[in-house]
């Protein structure tokens, strides 16, 4: 059975919810306060997070960076003010929906049910697998790199060259260092091969909000990267 975590400190609104998701054969369990949030999904079985934005102790929007930092688990806001939706909306935050107060629990049961389909049922959680490096959170296994909680569409060459520029943040690799991380053969690259590849992961950076380009370009030297 999936089970949602509720993070909300108004108990007629938590009630409310805790009766639709049951009745609709959904489990839930119930916190008062933002720092019970990280310690209960940490412990594992939660597959949505329904985060109030006003919570006694802290903000939902900080309890969800929290989150994001180990879990890709969904996170559905509940907002009381425009001004919250604003900051949802941003996909700084990672946040997967919102409802605003006052809503419906039958809108928010739906919501729920959304993302639990999308998610097949179960949350992907990533810890283990995913290593942070600044802004920058990398599975090796998978050959995935995000930008601050953006999965980056790369291709096999600009993976290998930002994964090897990440290994060691600050650090500059000669264009030849480079080649030989990412390429099996060196037959038909150059120099301005490894600079090609190079220009198209700036312009996929830059296109996630990389700004900055957090890349550097050392003359005569190589690359190094700003983690
Ligand atoms: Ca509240």
């Amino acid at each position: 059975m999936p089970r949602v975590l509720i993070a909300e400190d108004e108990a007629a609104i938590a009630d409310a919810l805790l009766y639709a998701l049951r009745s609709e054969g959904i489990d839930a369990d119930h916190c008062l306060l933002a720092r019970d949030v990280v310690p209960r999904v940490r412990a594992g079985g939660i597959d949505v997070v329904v985060l109030d934005v006003g919570l006694p102790d802290a903000s939902g929007f900080d309890v969800c960076r929290a989150l994001r930092g180990f879990t890709e688990v969904p996170v559905i806001f509940l907002t009381a003010r425009n001004d919250e939706i604003d900051r949802v909306l941003g996909l700084e935050l990672g946040a997967d929906d919102y409802v605003t107060k006052p809503f419906s629990p039958r809108e928010l049961v739906a919501r729920v049910r959304a993302r639990l389909r999308r998610s097949g049922g179960t949350a992907p959680t990533v810890a283990g697998d995913w290593v942070a490096r600044g802004d920058f959170a990398i599975d090796r296994e998978g050959h995935r790199i995000r930008y601050r909680q953006q999965p980056l569409d790369l291709t096999r060459y600009e993976y290998a060259l930002l994964d090897a520029l990440l290994q060691r943040p600050g650090a500059i690799l000669s264009r030849s260092q480079l080649m030989d991380r990412g390429w099996d053969s060196d037959a038909d690259s150059t120099d301005r091969t490894v600079d090609t590849h190079v220009k198209t992961l700036r312009a996929k950076l830059r296109a996630a909000g990389a700004d900055p380009d957090p890349i550097r370009t050392h003359r005569g030297l190589g690359y190094a990267i700003e983690a």
